[in-house]
């Protein structure tokens, strides 16, 4: 079939009316010839964009060529310089604004698709057993790094193969941080994509010691005065949930989304052969509009609720991805937009039997440059419900800053460390992720956790 070069090759997606009653992967990926094609849209610029928008820096241009090709071992072990996590990375970065939203393609067309064509290759690796290698000489030093989500796993790689001992200490009892307890199994599977991923990394020599909290277990400074390790690395991230303080957001039945993601995921309680309690609501309101509380509501109408997402601004303004809320509203989640809750209603057992929320509208810009919700005096009404999910945004868990003497924080609670190096106050101690930047992306966490490994090198080649 003819090949149009001005539309990426559609990808292929579960039914909408089938996926909202399972937990597979909606989207199903490229085949070898869908990739194929694909890649023969790419221009092979000589100066990348797409390369300038990747916060990993991957040789995209590099890799969609031997895709073109036909040598996808090739293209896994171009991608494997860049990257530790390729098969996660092509299923939730954000694309549109980062490598395709800087694709020449997309001015007169659509941007090449290069997230499903680094999925397709990353996923083709997986299934054909390509592995990374190492060939760095041991360093005889010691790293530990605290927390096991894409930044600490990022930061680990890279250092393993500059040949440092490194030692990641997580305080779940699983390694993977969000990409395993918070984004669900229908967007990122965790047995078929995300173990496999860190398994990559543990291959490169990297050990993960789970149920260990730091702070509590032992702290970064007995990590390095007591016991051994010449540099830490903080990729704790930011899973403190927020809440909006009204009346009523104590009552059975409202979860933050955190928690109620984590049940579902980490704790597998969609799966019958789990016993994980979780309140299976008939109708669900989740407040909140970005990508996690997608992923609460998406989660929630596939244990069977009527779903209805309360945002207090318009659609315009929905901080989701556009992929997401298309997928969501696809699925049968009802958007109700310009509203705010003001009180959750509870009945005589203490249990969620309501919510109140009160009409908006929107006025001037604030800060951020979005038009700032007003309230519409005298609107108020009640929705009726038996479940709410708090989405409003996590902060980093204060921890560790608390824990750790001379670590400068700032009023968000975030670790305050160089954007090069990830050098905080403390010296030897580095951070990134969403620790230092608040909640953000897996490739941004990935970036700093890069940025790191090199700012460590550097700071450990000094040190006898
Ligand atoms: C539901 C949800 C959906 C998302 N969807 C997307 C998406 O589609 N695309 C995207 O790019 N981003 C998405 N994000 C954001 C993205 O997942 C995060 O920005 C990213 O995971 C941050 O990585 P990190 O390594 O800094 O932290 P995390 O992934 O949060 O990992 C931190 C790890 O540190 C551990 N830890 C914390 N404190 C301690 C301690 N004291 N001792 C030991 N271990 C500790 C935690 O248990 C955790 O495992 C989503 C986030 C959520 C919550």
């Amino acid at each position: 079939m003819a090949i149009d070069m001005m539309k990426k090759v559609p990808v292929r997606e579960q039914e909408p009316k089938v996926r909202a009653t399972n937990f597979d992967e909606v989207c199903l990926g490229y085949n070898k010839e869908e990739a194929m094609d694909e890649a023969t849209r790419c221009l092979n610029c000589k100066n990348p964009q797409c390369v300038v928008g990747c916060p990993v820096s991957i040789n995209i241009p590099g890799f969609i060529d031997e895709v073109k090709k036909g040598d996808f071992k090739k293209a896994s072990e171009i991608i494997a310089e860049s990257s530790a996590l390729p098969a996660v990375c092509g299923r939730v970065c954000p694309q549109e604004s980062q490598c395709e939203g800087k694709c020449v393609r997309g001015i007169k067309g659509e941007a090449v698709s290069i997230g499903k064509l680094e999925r397709f290759v990353a996923d083709w690796a997986r299934e054909n057993g390509v592995k990374p290698e190492v060939k760095a000489e041991k360093k005889g030093k010691k790293v530990a790094v605290i927390g096991s989500g894409p930044s600490g796993l990022t930061c680990a790689g890279d250092l393993a193969k500059l040949g440092y001992d490194v030692t990641i200490f997580e305080a779940l009892h699983k390694a993977g941080g969000v990409l395993v307890y918070g984004i669900p199994e229908f967007r990122l599977p965790k047995d078929k994509v995300v173990q496999p991923e860190i398994e990559n990394v543990e291959a490169l020599g990297v050990k993960i010691e789970t149920d260990v909290v730091i702070g509590k277990s032992t702290t970064i400074d007995a990590l390095l005065e007591e016991e051994g390790f010449d540099a830490v690395y903080v990729g704790s991230g930011a899973g403190l949930p927020k809440f909006m303080g009204i009346p009523g957001e104590q009552a059975l039945g409202v979860y933050s989304a955190n928690e109620f993601l984590t049940r579902n995921n980490l704790m597998k309680a969609y799966r019958d052969d789990y016993d994980t309690p979780i309140a299976r609501g008939k109708k669900v309101v989740v407040v909140g509009g970005g990508n996690v509380a997608m992923d609460a509501a998406r989660t929630a109408l596939r244990l069977g609720a009527e779903v209805h997402i309360v945002y207090r601004r318009s659609e315009a303004e929905l901080p989701a991805r556009a992929e997401e809320v298309h997928h969501a509203k696809e699925e049968g989640i009802i958007f109700d937009l310009l509203q705010n809750p003001t009180e959750i209603l509870e009945d005589e057992n203490g249990w969620v039997k309501g919510i109140k929320v009160i009409k908006m509208e929107l006025g001037e810009p604030d800060a951020s440059g979005r038009r700032r919700p007003v309230e519409i005096e005298g609107s108020e009404y009640e929705i009726e419900c038996d479940t709410v999910i708090m989405s409003l945004g996590t902060s980093p868990n204060p921890l560790i800053s608390s824990t750790t003497k001379g670590l400068e924080i700032n009023k968000r609670q975030c670790i305050v460390a160089d954007e090069d190096t990830g050098a905080t106050s403390k010296s030897g101690v580095y951070a990134g992720g969403d620790a230092v930047t608040g909640a953000a992306t897996v490739i941004l966490a990935m970036g700093a956790g890069k940025a790191a490994a090199k700012g460590i090198d550097e700071f450990l080649s000094k040190v006898q």
